[in-house]
């Protein structure tokens, strides 16, 4: 039973949410919240994903915490549900007294997530409005928190999130980062003006998030240079993912413009990479691309087995770009 005693330490709690700017950090505390205020025996936060026509739930946080890479749940029917309604759904868990309620968390305009959460009784009409309104609150501040993630024109992550992203997919895991920029894109301005030039960033940006549905996050660096991240991939798949790109860059027509080509470099990262080190190795490789002809995807480590590239995995030799 939620006491409204609890009030201020409740404002005192949603203030501190929407105080927080790094997504991941809200998100846990949001869940540690409702976990506490709702006396849940269990919650999860699912945040939807969408790629091409297709809905995605990606489990982002689950109580009680389990261990690292520990429980992966499978999305149970009440949340698809929820999803299709955009409303909240609520069902009795066969042969027990526990309720599952899934409710959806709106941006200001389309469902971003859900929070499916167990209890061993229904809310009263006063704890399921208060649930609400917390989760009113969570929903738009993330939703703030998102928008501020984005680059404008092409709506793909924007290099602020970067730094954010990398540090979470380097924590959990090893992975691979790719560079790439559009050939002679100067010459695309030159030739047919900048607004063109903006439709080819903008159709390169949809191309990426299509056909690199397994990157981790696809970011607009800046100009006509993008980042993917590949969490927990190694070279030759993340190689094969970048090159299945490049091929689909060079067979697409692009309005007006015609044909356009996209060089690519990309390095592996370990844990003791920043995302400056990171994001430097690729480039590098992506300079190799440039300079043997455009229109291709190289590897830093490759090169530098090669002995085509100095092995530069010195703490040393690192320049911080961020
Ligand atoms: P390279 O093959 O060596 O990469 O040659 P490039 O012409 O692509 O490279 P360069 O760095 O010389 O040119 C990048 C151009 O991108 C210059 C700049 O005017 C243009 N640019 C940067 N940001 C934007 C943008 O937001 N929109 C448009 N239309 N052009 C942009
Ligand atoms: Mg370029
Ligand atoms: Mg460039």
């Amino acid at each position: 039973m939620i006491r409204t005693a609890d009030m201020t330490d409740l404002l005192e709690n949603i203030a501190e949410l929407t105080h927080l700017r790094n997504r991941h950090e809200l998100e846990l505390a949001f869940a540690a919240l409702v976990y506490q205020l709702a006396e849940a025996t269990g919650l999860t936060i699912w945040r939807v994903g969408r790629r091409r026509d297709e809905v995605r739930l990606r489990q982002q946080v689950t109580l009680p915490a389990c261990l690292p890479g520990g429980e992966v749940r499978t999305i149970p029917p009440e949340c698809l549900s929820c999803l299709d309604t955009a409303h909240p759904v609520r069902s009795r868990v066969a042969g027990s007294k526990t309720v599952r309620h899934v409710y959806p968390i709106h941006d200001g305009s389309r469902v971003t997530g859900l929070l499916e959460l167990t209890r061993r009784q229904n809310f009263t009409r006063l704890e399921e409005h208060m649930i609400a309104s917390v989760i009113k609150v969570y929903g738009n501040h993330a939703g703030l928190l998102d928008y501020g993630e984005r680059d404008e024109l092409t709506g793909l992550l924007n290099r602020r999130s970067f730094s954010t992203l990398f540090n979470q997919a380097s924590m959990r895991t090893c992975g691979v980062i790719a560079v790439a920029d559009i050939d002679f894109f100067k010459r695309i301005n030159d030739e047919f003006g900048h607004p063109y030039g903006d439709e080819v960033l903008i159709l390169m940006g949809r191309l990426m998030e299509q056909v690199l549905d397994a990157a981790d996050g696809v970011f607009r660096f800046g100009g006509e240079e993008f980042v993917v991240l590949f969490g927990g991939a190694n070279t030759d798949e993340a190689w094969q993912a970048m090159e299945d790109f490049r091929a689909t860059v060079q067979a697409t027509k692009f309005p007006q413009v015609g044909r356009v080509t996209i060089s690519i470099g990309l390095a592996a990262f370990g844990p003791s990479d920043t995302g400056a080190s990171a994001f430097g190795h690729a480039d590098e490789a992506l300079y190799v691309a440039k300079q043997r002809g455009r229109n291709q995807t190289q590897c830093h480590e490759w090169l530098t087995a090669e002995g085509c590239l100095p092995d530069t995995r010195k703490p040393a030799n690192v320049v911080e770009l961020f």
